[in-house]
This record gives structure tokens, C-alpha cells and sequence, in this order.
């Protein structure tokens, strides 16, 4: 499967906990490139966990989402992005750069996430949190296909990592 993604865009990685997006992320895409509401929250806190450093932790990662599209690199959002605020807060940001955005989405049943997040090797969610996760998914899914997105690409739990082609596409500037 080849997901053609325009360069520089904003990918918005869109999954519950335990959906496989830091993995996939890590799988596809340079380090750099990806922007992690775990990882600054571990940076704040030493703690990815951590949910009182959510507030600064989402500040910095849209500081860094900022310098990055101002730069027009391509830049990847790891974080459940579940929220249907945070993605237009997005969106919009890149498309005052003229930048796209698209959304890459796991749309799994919930066991699989539930078995998915029991073998994390950074940190296990709970059960209670990774359903409800699971119930804003399938409601992000309907609003997603409506909010003005580039592309939307969904992946199924049958998707696996290496049957997975990002290409790049060389984007003109400014026609977003
Ligand atoms: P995130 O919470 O969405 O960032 O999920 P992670 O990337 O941390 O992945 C959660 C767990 O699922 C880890 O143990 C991964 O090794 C595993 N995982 C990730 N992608 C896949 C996949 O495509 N297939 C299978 N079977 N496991 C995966
Ligand atoms: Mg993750």
C-alpha cells in the first residue's frame, strides 16, 4: 500500500493509545520529523505519562510544529490528535504556511488496541482509558472525512508496517 504524502505537509497521526502511531511513525518517517506530545511531556517531566505537563507539553510540541512549518518541513504529529479542536488548531496553522494537512488514522476494534497498549515497551495506558479512546475514534472518524483535510488515509489492523510505502511527493510551494 502506498500512501502518497505531498512534501513539505502536516501529517496528523489520529489513533488511540496503544494504536501503533509512535511505531509507525518511527517506521516511516526521520526522527526529527516527528513531534511527540509523549516525548515532551517526558522531556518536561521525565514522565511521558505524565498528564499535569499535558498543558506545557502540547505548547512546546506547537512551538516546534510552528518553527518547523515556518521552515516547510515536513512535520508529524504523534499524538492521539482524537480531539476535533486540536486538528483544525492544526490545519489551520499549516495552511497560513500553505501547507496541507493530512490525516493518517488507525481504525482498529478495540481489543486490538487494548492488546496493542498491554504491549507497549514505553508505557501502558489504562484499560478504561484506551475504551474511551476507542468511542472518540469512531465519532473522529465521521468529522474527519468532513474537516477539510488533503487526504485522509484510514489503516485497518490487517495493515501492517512493512506492506506500508510512504512517497514523498515534491510539493510547489504555497499552493496548498
Ligand atoms: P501508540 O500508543 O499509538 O503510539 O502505539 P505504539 O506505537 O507505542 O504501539 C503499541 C504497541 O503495539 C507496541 O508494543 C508496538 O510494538 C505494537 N505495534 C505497533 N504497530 C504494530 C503493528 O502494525 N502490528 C502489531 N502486531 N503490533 C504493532
Ligand atoms: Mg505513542
Amino acid at each position: 500500500m502506498n500512501i502518497i504524502i505531498p512534501d513539505p505537509t502536516l501529517v496528523l497521526l489520529v489513533g488511540p493509545s496503544g494504536a501503533g502511531k509512535s511505531t509507525f511513525a518511527q517506521a516511516h518517517f526521520r526522527p526529527t520529523e516527528i513531534v511527540s506530545s509523549d516525548a515532551m511531556r517526558a522531556m518536561l517531566s521525565n514522565d511521558p505519562a505524565d498528564q499535569g505537563a499535558s498543558g506545557e507539553a502540547f505548547r512546546v510540541l506547537s512551538t516546534i510544529v510552528n518553527g518547523r512549518l515556518k521552515r516547510r518541513l515536513l512535520t508529524v504529529v504523534d499524538a492521539t490528535n482524537l480531539a476535533a479542536g486540536n486538528r483544525s488548531r492544526y490545519r489551520r496553522l499549516a495552511a497560513r504556511y500553505g501547507i496541507s494537512s493530512v490525516v493518517i488514522a488507525f481504525d482498529f476494534p478495540e481489543p486490538v488496541y487494548r492488546e496493542r497498549n498491554a504491549s507497549r515497551p514505553d508505557r501502558v495506558v489504562d484499560d478504561g482509558v484506551v475504551a474511551d479512546h476507542a468511542a472518540r475514534m469512531a465519532a473522529a472518524l465521521v468529522d474527519i472525512a468532513a474537516e477539510g483535510f488533503k487526504s485522509v488515509v484510514v489503516l485497518d489492523e490487517n495493515a501492517t508496517l512493512g506492506d506500508i510505502v510512504i512517497e514523498r511527493v515534491e510539493h510547489s510551494p504555497r499552493t496548498a
